[in-house]
């Protein structure tokens, strides 16, 4: 089983990038940065840093210390329990001034080297996996690597991408915002998947009734290979375009104005379902809350109740009474006054009995 993994992009990413970083004590790791990476591990995702590292083909620093630098980094997160599963680094640059770094490499981004050494090395699974960086070349990478990409633009450098710029999937501000798309793309996977396994047998019975017809008109094979794929793409389209229900790009307004009528209808219940999945956490919690604190009250008057137990014992006294009245009617020595006086006592505790009832209801 392949594992699904972040690349994470090392400088203006993970730490402040003041140029080129020569020393482990230049490390200084961006606000959020910590708590990104716990939240985005929780998620279930490999952390992988891929960063170009021309300055040790430019003689700045060397293969050493840059393996400090990133010991240092490593160390920092470790001090917030947040932790990298791989740090990979290129150390060529065509124009270096070290001979044995000065040479292209496939590992340099925009090419997808290190992504894909890190992939056969770790067993990670591209597709399943997100390129995260705040340059045009960490998204070319993401995208060649067969990645979902994001591009960190922040507020302190944002720029227009250029025509020939390649597009990211995804814009954020910072790493948290990261965190945030990748949490709300979970969340469509989640939903589009509960609502494939709710209607299979609808979406498979169209292609299974067209597979019919084709044998029965005795069509080339050719043709039905060709009449079958058809009849799927329906479904492998409306896979596809389950991650552009998370894309940033456009403002709630334009993203209403895009949907379908079908869309505009389904809107209140997935809005519904969002906010179970999401917000509505803290007010599942207090419905239980509520819920488990009326089963209390409902148990403890179930279980005993003064009243009760006076009304049953008047009860008892009542059945006697007219045990009594009975007697005193077949007794030889009957008098109906007795029978008249004991009736009487049973009907007045019946009615006391009665009244402990209803005031045991209404507590
Ligand atoms: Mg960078």
């Amino acid at each position: 089983m392949s594992y699904k993994a972040i690349f994470l992009d090392r400088d203006d990413t993970l730490i402040e990038d003041p140029g080129y970083i020569s020393s482990p004590e230049q490390v200084n790791l961006l606000t959020g940065v910590p708590r990104a990476l716990i939240e985005l591990k929780a998620l279930g995702y490999k952390l992988v840093v891929v960063t170009n590292q021309s300055a040790v083909a430019r003689g700045i620093v060397t293969e050493k210390v840059l393996g400090e630098i990133h010991k240092r980094l490593e160390q920092l997160l470790a001090e917030k329990n947040a932790f990298l599963d791989g740090i990979y680094y290129c150390p060529y640059h065509p124009e270096g001034a070290v001979k044995k770094y000065r040479q292209e490499s496939e590992l340099r981004k925009p090419n997808p080297g290190m992504l894909l050494k890190a992939a056969e090395e770790m067993d990670l699974d591209l597709d399943q996996s997100w390129c995260v960086g705040n340059s045009s070349s960490d998204i070319e990478a993401g995208l060649r690597a067969g990645c979902k990409t994001i591009l960190i633009d922040l507020p302190s450098r944002q720029r227009q991408l250029k025509p020939n710029d390649p597009r990211p999937d995804h814009k954020a501000i910072n790493i948290k915002e990261v965190v945030n798309i990748v949490k709300k793309y979970h969340r469509s996977s989640i939903e589009a998947e509960a609502e494939t396994k709710t209607e299979p047998e609808e979406q498979v019975e169209p292609v299974e009734q067209e597979t019919e017809q084709v044998y029965e008109a005795a069509e080339p094979v050719e043709q039905v290979a060709e009449q079958i794929p058809e009849a799927v793409e329906p479904v492998s389209q409306a896979t596809e375009l389950t991650p552009e229900v998370v894309e940033p790009f456009f403002s709630d307004e334009e993203q209403k104005l895009e949907q379908t009528p079908e869309e505009t209808q389904a809107e209140p219940t997935k809005q519904l379902e969002q906010e179970i999945a999401g917000e509505g956490t803290e007010q599942l919690l207090k419905s239980i809350n509520t819920q488990l604190k009326n089963m209390q009250r409902t148990d403890m008057f179930g279980e005993f109740s003064i009243m009760r137990l006076i009304a049953g014992i008047i009860q008892i006294i009542v059945l006697f009474c007219l045990l009594i009245s009975i007697w005193f009617l077949i007794s030889p020595n009957r008098q109906d006054n007795s029978v008249f006086t004991a009736l009487g006592f049973a009907m007045v505790l019946q009615l006391m009995s009665l009244t402990f009832y209803i005031m045991h209801g209404r507590k």
